[in-house]
């Protein structure tokens, strides 16, 4: 029986880029809208929609298109024509063919992670674009399993480690998103590593308060990991 501790690695800007895809299309989509808004009209108006349609679209490009569609029609008062609504379409198409770039030191890193665990992906966001990502990354083989969701919260993690059968105590998790990789995690029993992306989402950033009372370990790279979990495995 393989009794390696499992290891729970989040997917987007931890071990490859994407805020930096939704970033690049958010500044096409603030000159789109130019006409009718300035930047930070716009970017507070996407902001906005985008919060409110999580909980009914869920996460990923395909709610940031319906998001930003949306934003359009209602910042331009429905002036805007077919041509920038089909634009904006184009751009999602492309967010959803872009190559995968895996992040510093993770092509160097993810096989020494891999022989000393179970190596669990958990990520949400859309389902076909998940998968294809993680096809794309070259990095399949060195996961034990992958677990896509719709949120990564407290439940959402109860739920993964008791599926398969995971004792939360030895149960780490790696992410660049204090709320979804590290948060719930502790609040489930586990412990949770930060590893912080220069590009984060406003709805994945924690604050202060969120933040008070927890204890985390927050490294520069990915590259630092295992040092860090042997320092864990055996403490000398
Ligand atoms: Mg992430």
């Amino acid at each position: 029986m393989d009794d390696r501790p499992v290891l729970g690695l989040d997917a987007d800007d931890t071990l490859w880029e994407n805020e930096v895809h939704f970033r690049e299309t958010e500044r096409r989509f603030v000159e789109l809208m130019a006409p009718w808004a300035d930047g930070s009209t716009t970017e507070a108006a996407l902001l906005d929609t985008e919060r409110a349609n999580v909980a009914i679209t869920g996460y990923g490009v395909k709610s940031f298109i319906l998001s930003m569609v949306e934003t359009a029609i209602s910042l331009s008062d429905g002036a805007i024509g077919a041509e920038p609504i089909s634009r904006v379409l184009e751009w999602g198409r492309q967010m959803l063919e872009a190559p995968v770039a895996l992040l510093p030191d993770v092509a160097e890193t993810i096989g020494t992670l891999a022989d000393a665990h179970r190596l669990l992906l958990i990520t949400k966001g859309d389902l076909t674009d998940q998968r294809r990502k993680v096809d794309a990354s070259g990095l399949a083989d060195h996961f034990w399993r992958i677990e896509i969701v719709a949120e990564k919260d407290t439940p959402t993690y109860r739920d993964i480690l008791g599926r398969h059968g995971i004792d939360a105590t030895r149960f780490v998790m790696v992410g660049n998103s204090v709320p979804s990789d590290v948060l719930p995690v502790l609040e489930a029993g586990g412990r949770a590593i930060h590893i912080p992306h220069d590009l984060t989402w406003a709805l994945e950033t924690a604050t202060d308060s969120d933040i008070d009372g927890h204890e985390f370990p927050v490294l520069r790279n990915f590259g630092e990991l295992p040092a860090l979990l042997t320092g864990w495995r055996d403490p000398g």
